[in-house]
C-alpha cells in the first residue's frame, strides 16, 4: 500500500497508546491506576441517559440535518449566549460527533499552505497534527511554568504577522490546567483585529474552573465575527463515549463546516443529540458536584506530588490535569513515564506527548477516584525514591 505523502504529517494522541499499553499489563494481571486519559470517571447523569433511551424508543434513529437537530442547535445557542454574554443564533452552531471534528473542520476550511497558525505548547497534540496535515505552518507559542502556563504577551504579539491565518487558544488548558485571564484575551483580540486573523478558542473545560469567572474571547465586542469556539458534552457531562460536541462560528462559515460534516460523518446520531438537549436544559447540579469533587482531588494530587523528591507541582486553576515539573529526578520525561507504568503501575503521560517543550514534565489526569489518586501517589513516591537512592 502506498500511502499519501500527507499521512507523514499526521500526528496522534499518546493517551490512547498508553491506554493500550496499560490494558495489556492489566491483561497480565497487573493492577494499574489510570491517570493518563482525560475522561471524567463519573457516570453520565441519569436524566441525560433517560433522555437518550427515550429518544431511542421514540425512533430517533435516522439521519438528521448535518449541522444538527434544530432543538439542540437552539439549546446550544441559548446556553452560549447566556454564558458568554453574546448573541449567538442557531445558524452559528454545528453539532459534531465529539468536539474534535470542529478542530479538524475549522483548520481544513481555513488553512492553506503558507498560512501560519499559532498554537499553544505544551498543548493538545491534535492542533499541531491538523495544522501540519492541512499543509499550514505550525507556529508554537510557549506557555511557561514561571508564567502560570499563560503566554507572554510581548512574545505573543511578536509572533503574529500578515501570514498568520489562525490563532488557537485553549483555556482552561490541557495539559497544564492553566487558565487565561481577561487581559490575555484582550491581547489576542487586539492582534487578531490588527492582522485580520481568525481565532479558534477551545473552551471544552470551561465548566471545570476552581474559582473566578470564566473569560471567553467570544465576550469581547467584535470578536464573535472572527471566532470559532469549540465546546462539547464529553467533559462537562461525563459523556466522552457518546461523542457529542459543537462549534460556534460566524454564520458565513457555518455552511462550510456543515458541508465538511456532510462529507465525513453525515450527522451525529439523533438520539445522542436529544440526550444533549436534556444535558443543556435539564438540572445542572451534577456538574457542580463533579467540579467540587475534582477540586478536592486536585488539592490532594498537588500536595502529594509536591512531597515527592524531584517533583514540583503548581496548583492549576481549571481542567482536571496537573503538569508537575520532574527535572529534579534527573530522568527524562518519557523514560520516567514508562518507568512509572512498568514499575509502579501508574499510567501517566510524558510532557513530550504535548510537544517537545513538555520535556521535564509529566501529565497526570486526576479524573479518577480519591482512593486511586492516593494509591498512585504512594506508588509514584516509592518508585521515584528508588531511583534516587
Ligand atoms: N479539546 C481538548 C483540549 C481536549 O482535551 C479534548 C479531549 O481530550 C477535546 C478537545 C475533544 O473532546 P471530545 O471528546 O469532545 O472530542
Amino acid at each position: 500500500m502506498r500511502l499519501a505523502e500527507r499521512m507523514n504529517r499526521l500526528g496522534t494522541e499518546t493517551a490512547f497508546e498508553v491506554l493500550v499499553k496499560a490494558r495489556a499489563l492489566e491483561a497480565q494481571g497487573r493492577d494499574i491506576v489510570h491517570l493518563q486519559i482525560g475522561e471524567p470517571d463519573f457516570p453520565t447523569p441519569e436524566n441525560i441517559v433517560q433522555a437518550g433511551v427515550r429518544a431511542l424508543r421514540e425512533g430517533k434513529t435516522k439521519y438528521t440535518p448535518s449541522a444538527g437537530i434544530p432543538e439542540l442547535r437552539e439549546a446550544i445557542a441559548k446556553t452560549v449566549s447566556a454564558t458568554r454574554g453574546v448573541n449567538v443564533t442557531p445558524n452559528m452552531v454545528v453539532v459534531t460527533p465529539g468536539a474534535k471534528p470542529i478542530m479538524f473542520f475549522t483548520i481544513l476550511a481555513l488553512v492553506e499552505p503558507g498560512d501560519e497558525v499559532l498554537y499553544p505548547v505544551p498543548g493538545f497534540p491534535i492542533y499541531e497534527s491538523m495544522i501540519n496535515y492541512c499543509g499550514g505552518t505550525a507556529v508554537p507559542y510557549l506557555l511557561r511554568e514561571e508564567n502560570n502556563f499563560r503566554f507572554d504577551p510581548a512574545e505573543f504579539r511578536r509572533q503574529v504577522n500578515h501570514k498568520t491565518k489562525l490563532i488557537i487558544l485553549n483555556s482552561p488548558h490541557n495539559p497544564t490546567g492553566g487558565v487565561l485571564e481577561a487581559s490575555d484575551l484582550q491581547v489576542v483580540a487586539e492582534v487578531a483585529q490588527k492582522f485580520d486573523v481568525t481565532v479558534f478558542t477551545d473552551e471544552i473545560y470551561w465548566r471545570v474552573l476552581y474559582g473566578g469567572k470564566f473569560a471567553s474571547l467570544l465576550s469581547i465586542p467584535g470578536m464573535a465575527e472572527r471566532t470559532v469556539m469549540l465546546d462539547g458534552f464529553s467533559k462537562t457531562y461525563a459523556m466522552t463515549g457518546w461523542r457529542l460536541g459543537w462549534g460556534v462560528m460566524p454564520p458565513a462559515l457555518e455552511p462550510h463546516i456543515a458541508r465538511l460534516q456532510t462529507n465525513s460523518n453525515s450527522c451525529v446520531a439523533g438520539f445522542v443529540q436529544y440526550a444533549g438537549v436534556e444535558a443543556l436544559t435539564g438540572p445542572q447540579d451534577s456538574v457542580d458536584k463533579m467540579v467540587a469533587a475534582f477540586k478536592e482531588r486536585r488539592d490532594t494530587i498537588v500536595d502529594g506530588l509536591n512531597a515527592i523528591p524531584g517533583f514540583t507541582c503548581q496548583t492549576p486553576g481549571g481542567a482536571f490535569y496537573v503538569f508537575p515539573n520532574t527535572r529534579g529526578t534527573g530522568w527524562g520525561s518519557k523514560k520516567l513515564a514508562d518507568y512509572l507504568l512498568d514499575d509502579a503501575g501508574v499510567a501517566c503521560l510524558s510532557g513530550t506527548a504535548f510537544g517537545a517543550q513538555g520535556e521535564g514534565y509529566l501529565r497526570f489526569s486526576y479524573a479518577n477516584s480519591l482512593e486511586n489518586i492516593k494509591k498512585a501517589l504512594v506508588r509514584v513516591r516509592a518508585a521515584v525514591e528508588k531511583i534516587q537512592d
